[in-house]
């Protein structure tokens, strides 16, 4: 049995712990949710679609304790959970307004028979594995849809996240999903690989770490079941010119930074033409050093620790070790000499690819600048790690970062922005990055049976 234990890391210090599930009660879970499906999937579409819009009020209404909550469980700074928890609302209220539509009914050409359509119907119990750094965020995008289409789901959220997560259950369960229809668990790996074995779940989507998401994938396959997997990036941030520097520097420091860089789909690889270069560094190296960090419940820190004392120490090894290969570092470089998991805003430049830094995801607040003399070698140097979860050109002149952008092998290409994550807009990489897509109409059909009904 696995104990979920939130440390604060800001202070380092442990505050809770919360008993994880037992066996015995592992194994009527999957029983539950199978019978509250068979209620669910026969509950109206517009029931459904009213728990979510009331699900979408509650998140508003409890916004100061849901955003307190994990900012004080993984360090995230107050206004940007204030901001993930209407974004998590925001998805609820989406898929309310607009998933009922998405439920669609196909009529095709009967071909002899008096009709034949294809119905969007639901196939069963899911299971969901989420990670910690948006914890509102990555569970919404997974239940609002499935919910919606009637499926039901059981949820392994990252062990740090618990008290996150025992909310998300609470106020899913006053909007009006029954207790069983959404079951947070506080589970250990075996024990999701002892669900995934079981008849009654028909799926699985894992938000995560590579590892994570091979070795659930892995035991779905075994199962012949289902799995959506979103997993790491390094994604790359093209500058091909700009007329405004100082603006493409702030920007390009803010997308890095947020979430103290432990974001997906951040950039990571800043690929930068030569003769730009030099401005972008000391450009970039200025924001950085400017990014104030603090106690992240502070209004005023831009960036807060990093979401736990190992989770430090994995970025510190990653620095050295890039700088020990031969890597030169602008800026930072090492954890702040204070309590709780800080680490400076750090950035490294002359990564080789023989250096590790050169193909792994870095999960924090450092930023990798290239210099490349051609378009060409820069959409060689994207294209050459084993992610593609997102990418961004930037340019004056949108319509050759569009060709650029039709140049990367990722999930999600952006020109002038990087990142954009909105309820209608799909998300999901190719690659090591994963499979599948979660958000807007294409989240709707990943756990979707498209059945056919023909009538002669
Ligand atoms: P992680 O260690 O893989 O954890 C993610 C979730 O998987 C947690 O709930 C974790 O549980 C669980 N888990 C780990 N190993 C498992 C196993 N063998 N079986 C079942 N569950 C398992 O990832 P993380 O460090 O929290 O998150 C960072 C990674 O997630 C980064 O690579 C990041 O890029 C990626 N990410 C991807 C996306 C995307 O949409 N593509 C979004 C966010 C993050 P415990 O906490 O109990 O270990």
């Amino acid at each position: 049995m696995s104990t979920y234990v939130t440390a604060n890391p800001t202070t380092g210090v442990t505050e809770r712990d919360f008993p994880g599930l037992s066996d015995d009660e592992l194994g009527g879970i999957a029983e539950r949710s199978v019978t509250a499906y068979r209620a669910w999937r026969d509950t109206p579409p517009a029931e459904r679609a009213e728990a979510l819009a009331r699900t979408a009020e509650l998140y508003e209404k409890r916004a100061d304790e849901l955003a307190a909550t994990i900012t004080t469980e993984m360090g995230k700074p107050a206004k940007q959970a204030a901001g993930e928890v209407q974004l998590a609302a925001d998805i609820y209220r989406w898929y309310a307004e607009h998933g009922p539509d998405l439920l669609t009914t196909e009529t095709l050409d009967p071909q002899g028979a008096d009709s034949s359509i294809v119905q969007s119907v639901p196939i069963g119990p899911l299971v969901g594995v989420m990670p910690w750094n948006y914890p509102y965020y990555q569970v919404a995008r997974f239940v609002a849809p499935n919910l919606l289409i009637g499926n039901t789901i059981i949820l392994k959220h990252a062990s740090i996240c618990a008290a996150s997560s025992a909310l998300m259950a609470e106020i899913l369960h006053d909007a009006g999903v029954p207790e069983d229809a959404y079951v947070n668990v506080y589970a250990g790996s075996d024990q999701i690989a002892d669900l995934l074995a079981n008849p009654a779940i028909r799926g699985v989507s894992l938000t995560g770490s590579e590892a994570a998401g091979a070795a659930v994938a892995k035991v779905a396959a075994e199962n012949l079941k289902k799995s959506v997997l979103e997993l790491g990036g390094s994604d790359p941030f093209i500058l091909l010119d700009t007329d405004d520097m100082a603006r493409t520097t702030k920007v390009a420091a803010r997308a890095r930074l947020s979430n103290g860089g432990q974001a997906c789909n951040s950039p990571k690889r800043f690929i930068v033409l030569d003769e730009l270069y030099d401005d972008f560094v000391a450009g970039l190296v200025e924001n950085f050093e400017a990014t104030t960090v603090g106690d992240p419940s502070d209004p005023s820190s831009q960036m807060g620790p990093m979401s736990s004392i190992s989770a430090r120490d994995t970025i510190d090894e990653q620095v050295k070790t890039a700088v020990q290969q031969g890597a030169t570092l602008h800026t930072g470089g090492a954890p702040i000499d204070r309590d709780g998991a800080f680490f400076q805003p750090t950035v490294l430049s002359g990564i080789t690819s023989d250096m590790d830094a050169y193909a792994e995801e870095i999960f924090g607040p450092v930023a990798m600048v290239y210099k490349v003399s051609s378009v060409d070698e820069a959409v060689a140097l994207a294209n050459d790690v084993d992610f593609g979860l997102s990418g961004s050109v930037w340019s004056t002149d949108p319509e050759r970062a569009e060709q650029v952008a039709d140049r990367l092998e990722v999930g999600m290409a952006y020109v002038n922005e990087h990142g954009t994550t909105l309820p209608g807009l799909p998300f999901g990489g190719v690659k090591r990055s994963g499979y599948g897509r979660e958000l807007g109409r294409w989240g709707m059909g990943e756990f979707v049976n498209a059945r056919l009904r023909r009538t002669s």
